[in-house]
């Protein structure tokens, strides 16, 4: 490190994971631990704060006190961008210990590149910590796995919002995981038909992954509406294909897929007594 990096804070960019507090991994803690000041979007889960309480935690949020941003981190304002770009290099500048602590991973449509050029810009010295995606949570919550041997070789994470309002799909990978589609799931299923996904192909949504009171349901490509109403209000993601199938069925058969659409389906997997996820899910799998 030279003289004048060495002067100056660093910025650490830490993964939170999908919510709850102890799903942050041990660096992500241990940075936290020994931050001075932490920038955050949105705070998941209060319990992270008991990490670094001596930290002066500074909501860059959309209900943020400094009014900075507007929106979630990926519908941000370039003006909210910039401001909170600024306020790291100050930060840093003036020589603290800064954590910018993000959902799931920092690196998952997490406006990390914009907050990277920044601080190079400036000199300053980052490091990234990973975290916890939204579409691994999902995964195991509801223990589907994203690759399957034979039939899922490829994971395609992407989101179906095109920015200006449009909303785009494609047929890239075995498993695809949409992230940030919730309100427009309709318009998710037309096009993923459209780029040529089956109407029977196998649909998961999961909401709240990571946290207790997590939803998981069942739908398909066709029926994939139905999941608006069952998830409103609620962070979550779409997984579609080999990575949606339950462990112990075939994958779909592609040619009788019209006949038999499955029904959307709720698993109570967080009620006391609840049958494990891969259990339920095999016993209510439509045939
Ligand atoms: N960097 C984050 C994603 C930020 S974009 C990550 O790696 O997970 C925000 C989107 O992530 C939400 O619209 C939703 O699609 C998804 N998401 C975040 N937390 C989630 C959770 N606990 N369960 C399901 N989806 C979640």
């Amino acid at each position: 490190m030279s003289a004048a990096a060495a002067a100056r804070g660093r910025v650490v960019f830490v993964g939170a994971g999908p919510g709850m507090a102890d799903l942050i991994t041990v660096r992500g803690a241990d940075r936290l631990r020994s931050a001075e000041v932490v920038l955050f979007d949105s705070l998941a889960d209060p319990a992270l704060r008991g990490l670094a309480p001596k930290a002066r935690w500074i909501d860059v949020g959309k209900r943020g006190r400094t009014g900075v941003a507007h929106g979630a981190a990926n519908e941000r304002t370039s003006a909210g961008q910039a401001m909170i770009n600024a306020l790291l290099v100050k930060q840093a500048s003036e020589g603290k210990r800064v954590v910018r602590l993000k959902g799931g991973d920092p690196g998952v449509f997490g406006r990390l590149e914009e907050e990277l050029e920044a601080l190079a810009a400036a000199g300053i010295e980052c490091e990234v910590v990973p975290g916890v995606s939204a579409a691994m949570a999902a995964a195991a919550a509801t223990q589907r796995p994203l690759t399957r041997r034979g039939s899922g070789r490829s994971v395609s994470l992407a989101t179906a919002m095109t920015g200006d309002a449009g909303i785009q799909a494609g047929h890239h990978a075995d498993t695809e995981v949409f992230y940030m589609a919730g309100r427009q799931l309709a318009l998710l299923a037309h096009r993923l038909a459209e780029a040529g996904w089956p109407g029977g192909t196998p649909a998961c949504v999961v909401s709240r992954a990571g946290w207790p009171d997590a939803i998981a349901t069942d739908h398909t490509v066709a029926t994939l509406a139905d999941a608006t109403a069952l998830h409103a209000g609620r962070p979550a993601v779409v997984t579609l294909g080999a990575g949606a199938t339950p462990i112990g069925t075939t994958p779909p058969r592609r040619e009788h897929e019209h006949e038999h659409p499955a029904q959307p389906r709720e698993h109570d997997w967080n009620r006391p007594g609840a049958p494990r996820p891969a259990l339920r899910a095999r016993s209510t799998t439509t045939p």
